[in-house]
């Protein structure tokens, strides 16, 4: 059902926005993909989902601290597709790190890509958006959008004002035929997830083990990961005409984290 649509998805090299992207592409939306690869690995991502999707795709290296880089993959996006209808702001990292030692080029970067590249991308895409009358825009938030953990201030800033953006954007574009809403994650089973473990291990002082079950399981009551195939799933029913009342909307999918 989205045919002669266009997705943009951030950070979509792996993880979350890879199965975004798979997801979209399903169902037939064109895209622009973007991360952090070596050329050939994202030439060869690009080719691979054009040829199992039948669609056509765009990489972008562009770097999410850097808005020159930002603005001109939405100018590419646009000259290659017209215009963006779906745009996924994704994008991001983790830093685990007591608040006295937290580096402080680590909450700069990490507050530009998980939070100022949203700004950037629905700054720039919004017009023609505007001017179709149709779009979407996906934020990953986190469950860490509504409540905190020790030892990640910077990422837990980042995604409660990606909450913040979603909502004022939400209000901004009611009616223009666009919704803009973010997705809540718990814990899902990615490189991001799986890096911050040794980390995490030395600022609690604790086995692999005992990190994924006593910290990142323990807050979730079904004990299960939540899959980028579930979080996916969502993102495509947000495009449906189906979900055309949902707006500046932050949807928990976290396994019951943020119920408890
Ligand atoms: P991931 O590490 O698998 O993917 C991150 C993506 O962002 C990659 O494509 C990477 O290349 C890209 N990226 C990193 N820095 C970049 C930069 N400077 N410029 C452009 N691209 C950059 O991580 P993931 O778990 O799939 O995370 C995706 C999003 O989901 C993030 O916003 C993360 O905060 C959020 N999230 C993840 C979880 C989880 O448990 N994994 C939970 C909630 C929210």
């Amino acid at each position: 059902f989205l045919k002669d649509r266009t997705a943009l998805v951030t950070g979509s090299t792996s993880g979350i926005g890879l199965a975004y992207a798979r997801a979209l592409a399903k169902e037939g939306a064109h895209l622009v993909i973007n991360g952090i690869m070596p050329p050939a690995d994202a030439e060869a991502l690009r080719t691979g989902l054009e040829k199992e999707f039948g669609i056509k795709a765009l990489f972008s290296p562009a770097d999410m601290t850097k808005p020159a880089e930002i603005a001109a993959m939405i100018a590419d996006a646009e000259k290659a597709f017209g215009a963006i209808d779906i745009l996924i702001n994704n994008a991001g990292i983790q830093f685990v790190s007591p608040i006295e030692e937290f580096p402080i080029e680590k909450w700069d970067q990490i507050i530009a890509i998980n939070l100022s590249s949203a700004f950037h991308t629905t700054r720039a895409a919004l017009p023609k958006m505007k001017a179709k009358g149709w779009g979407r825009i996906i934020n990953t938030a986190s469950a860490h959008a509504f409540v905190a953990s020790p030892f990640k201030s910077a990422y837990v800033s980042a995604k409660h004002g990606i909450a913040g953006f979603t909502k004022t954007i939400a209000l901004e574009t009611a009616t223009h035929g666009i919704t803009v809403n973010a997705i809540a994650p718990g814990y899902v089973w990615t490189p991001l997830v799986e890096k911050q473990i040794p980390d995490t291990m030395k600022a609690r002082g604790l086995t692999k083990e005992q990190v994924i079950n006593d910290v990142l399981l323990e807050a979730q009551p079904t004990k299960e990961f939540v899959t980028s195939e579930q979080v996916a799933a969502l993102a495509v029913f947000l495009c449906t005409d189906a979900a055309k009342s949902i707006t500046g909307a932050t949807l928990p999918m976290d396994g019951g984290w943020t119920a408890a």
